[in-house]
This record gives structure tokens, sequence and C-alpha cells, in this order.
């Protein structure tokens, strides 16, 4: 039998991101600037770092890690493989179950993957500051530490409600250094304008990002940082897959089907990009991103341009939507409740590459807990979407015979969501529904592009 731990040495951790824009069947679109021009590197140079803006626009297969950015991803990197052979006795099937972990990184999440290269090349562009935006606090926790690594400063725009429930996320975040503020705040124009419609909005990672964006749009020692969605974070998050594939090459063995939880699409094409070229080559292998029912984005939302925040100062991006004044629903994973998607997520499922899945709230805590009694690690509520669907794919295989691999990404442990999995041992989390009314209102207000 094997390893039910396969690891790598630390000279396995990659020295190349995957860019999989140089195999994508059709480029992605551009993003359109207020005039819906083309978004111009000049134009985004006020709040990106130059190596950051050239990733997003490149084309080149294979992007060499820097050396500084290698040396503190071993911290935590290479992750381990598991494979769950406790979590398929449980289950009874004849199916093979692995999952990649990253929660072993200090901030719990695969989130510092990016962090740190984003820290890295705004220190060495000269910059002093950045800001970002973090909803359930696992992206504000990751820049905060990469901030830190690298004397950077670093301002935190977290969701309100978040802010409130999720106190030791903030007090991580103060550790390390950073300043965190609830947002909507008056520190900002996008903010006082929310607030003048509407005192108690509990926030929304769109308008997060947008009081984000402007502060660091109105200072020449901050930049910006964004953890999920924008093409350059999905790179930084191909170490996942990478390695993955090393890992199973070890063993012997490939996937059938992978599985991982969506909201912005980052570990979701961290994992999934490595192993698009075989799926081109012929592989017959299912790429699956898992969404809440609740936060619907690919499986309901349309294909359209929208803005990335709320009060729209970011580029137009051709993605999946729901709208981007959408307000999600308070769910739990609070990571997987945002109302767009990566470009590169949205286009390859728009063709058929990708396939996506939703699950409800609840099924998701069930199968969390599930796993936790067979595999010990007890993971975040995000990550139990993907735990969900392996679950239900190796229950299947139970029924109908089949031996297949199935793989997932459990992107993050939860030992700061425990007040979730209360609600849940308690009875009290219900699943969010989202009607069609809502949704259909929230996409009237998508812009409009006059090409
Ligand atoms: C942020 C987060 C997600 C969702 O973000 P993606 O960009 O879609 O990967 C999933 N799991 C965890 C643990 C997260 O922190």
């Amino acid at each position: 039998m094997v390893n039910t731990k396969i690891l790598l040495d630390e000279a396995e951790i990659p020295t190349h991101w995957y860019n999989v824009i140089a195999d994508m069947p059709n480029p992605p679109a551009p993003y359109l600037g207020p005039d819906g021009k083309p978004v111009t590197p000049e134009m985004m140079s006020a709040i990106f770092a130059p190596e950051l803006i050239e990733q997003e626009m490149s084309t080149q297969r294979w992007i060499q890690i820097p050396q500084e950015v290698r040396e503190i991803l071993k911290l935590w990197r290479p992750s381990p493989l598991y494979r769950a052979h406790r979590l398929e006795t449980v289950l009874n099937t004849p199916a093979k179950i692995y999952y990649k972990y990253e929660g072993v990184s200090p901030a719990g999440s695969h989130k510092p993957n990016s962090a740190v290269a984003q820290a890295y090349y705004n220190k060495i562009a000269g910059i002093k500051r950045l800001t970002t935006e973090t909803g359930a606090g696992q992206w504000g926790s990751a820049l905060s530490l990469a901030g830190n690594l690298f004397g950077l400063e670093v301002r935190v725009y977290m969701v309100k409600v978040s802010y409130e429930q999720k106190p030791f996320r903030r007090s991580m975040m103060q550790t390390w250094g950073a300043e965190v503020l609830p947002s909507p705040s008056n520190l900002t124009q996008a903010g006082q304008q929310i607030l003048s419609h509407d005192p108690n909005c509990p926030g929304s990672l769109g308008i997060a990002i947008s009081e984000a964006v402007e502060e660091a749009a109105s200072r020449r020692d901050t930049n910006y940082t964004l953890g999920s969605v924008l093409n350059h974070v999905l790179l930084h998050q191909t170490v996942i897959g990478l390695e993955t594939r090393k890992q199973l090459e070890k063993v012997g063995d490939y996937p059938d089907v992978i599985f991982a939880p969506c909201g912005g699409g980052s570990n979701v094409g961290g994992m999934m990009f490595p192993f698009l070229a075989d799926k081109a080559a012929g592989k017959a292998i299912r790429l699956v991103a898992v969404e809440p029912t609740s936060c619907p984005t690919l499986t309901r939302g349309q294909f359209a341009y929208d803005y990335g925040d709320s009060v729209g100062l970011t580029p137009l991006i051709l993605m999946y939507t729901l709208g981007h004044d959408f307000v999600p629903p308070g769910i739990h994973a609070g990571g997987l409740r945002y109302h767009g998607d990566s470009a590169l997520v949205s286009q390859l499922y728009h063709e058929g590459i990708l396939e996506a899945i939703a699950v409800p709230q609840l099924a998701t805590f069930k199968a969390g807990v599930l796993f936790s009694k067979a595999e010990g690690i007890i993971p975040a509520p995000e990550s139990n979407h993907a735990i969900c669907a392996a679950i239900d794919e190796a229950l299947r295989c139970k029924t109908s015979g089949e031996q297949k691999t199935i793989l997932f990404t459990l992107s993050g442990h939860g030992h700061f969501d425990m007040l979730a999995y209360d609600k849940y041992l308690s009875g009290e989390l219900v699943d969010q529904d989202y009607p069609e009314e809502i949704l259909q209102a929230a996409l009237q207000n998508l812009p409009k592009i006059h090409g």
C-alpha cells in the first residue's frame, strides 16, 4: 500500500509558474476601461507593480519564480498530498481519494502562495504600503504575513460583518503588523457613498475592493493587491497543481476527476491549470469547480463584462457574474461570497473545458464533519464544498463499482471558523436560497458596453 502522506523535497518546489494562457484554445478577452477600450499597462501601473502587470498580460508558458519568493515558500511548501484511506474506508467506496492540503501555510490557506509573490514584486518596485480587501480574513491574513516578511506596511479593508464575527482573524493580521479597518469605512469616497445610502451596510467584498483600490490610486507610495480573480494570482497558485502532479507520479496515479472550491477561482486555476494540457491532448480528466448555491456565479450567473468591485472603479472584466452590486447572503464560506469569477476560469467554463456545480451550505458542513472524523483535519467552510462534491462522487463509484481516482484541493483549515461549526452542530445553520427574481434584478445593472 502507498504512503498516506505523499511528500516532496524542498528542491522539488516548482522553479516556474505555469501560465495557462499559452495553452488556451482562445485568448482571454481584454479588460476594458470606462471608454470601452482595452486597458493599457500604463493605466494599471497606478495601482499594480510592473512585474505583476507583465504577468497579467503575459502569453509565455513558464514564468520563473524569483529565488527570494521560493525561499519564503519553503516555510510550508511543498505541501503534503494525502491519500484519504480512512475516508475511503468510511465511505466504503472502490474510488481512490487524494487531497492536496494547503492549510499548512502560516495563514492557514493557499492564499500566501500569491501574497508572497505580490509583496515581493511591490517591494522591488520601491512601494512602501499595500492596501487590500478581505472577506472571511484569509487573504488579509496572507497579505499581512507577506507584507511583514518584506517590510511593507499593510492596510486591510475587512468586510464589516466579518470584522465583527471573526475577531481572531483580525488579531492575526494585527499580530503580523497590519492595520485592519471595517468596510464600508468613512475614510474613502466609496465607503462614504455606500454609508450615505445605508449606514448599517454589512459590507461586501465588492465594496471593500472599491475602498482599497481608491486609496491605492490616490497615493504614489501605495499599491493595491487582490487575493483572487486576476490572471497573475492564478499563475502564482499553479504551484499547487504542479506539485500535485509530481506527487501523484511518485505513487503512479493520475486523477479521473478534480474538485476545488470556487470563490474567485484562484485555487481552481492553481490546481487544475497544470492538468489542462493533458486534457487538451485527449486525457479523460474532468475538472470541476464547486461553488455555494447561495452565490452561484458560474452555474447561474451571466457571461458578461462587469466590474470587479461594487462602485465601478476597476476595469471591466469578461467573466461570469451575478452583478457587481450583488450583496451575497451571510453564508459561512465567506471566501466564496464574490459576485464575479476569474476571467480565465470563466472562459474555460464557457468553452466547456471546466465544469461547475453548486452545493448547499448544510451539505457542505455535513461533509466537512464526516471528513474531520475520518481524516483528522478540520477544513475551512470553503474547502467543505470540494469535500462534499468528492464524497458524492465516491458514493456514486460505490453504486457503479467504478474505481475512479478522485482528487480535491483542501484549500485551508477551519480553525478560525469554529463559530460556523458550532452553529451547524447545534442545528442553527440553514440553507440560503438565491431567488431568481433577485438574481435577475442584480443582472439588470450590468454595465452597458459600447464597442
Ligand atoms: C479564499 C479561499 C477560497 C476561495 O478563493 P479562490 O480564489 O476561489 O480559491 C477557498 N478556500 C479557502 C480556504 C480560501 O481562503
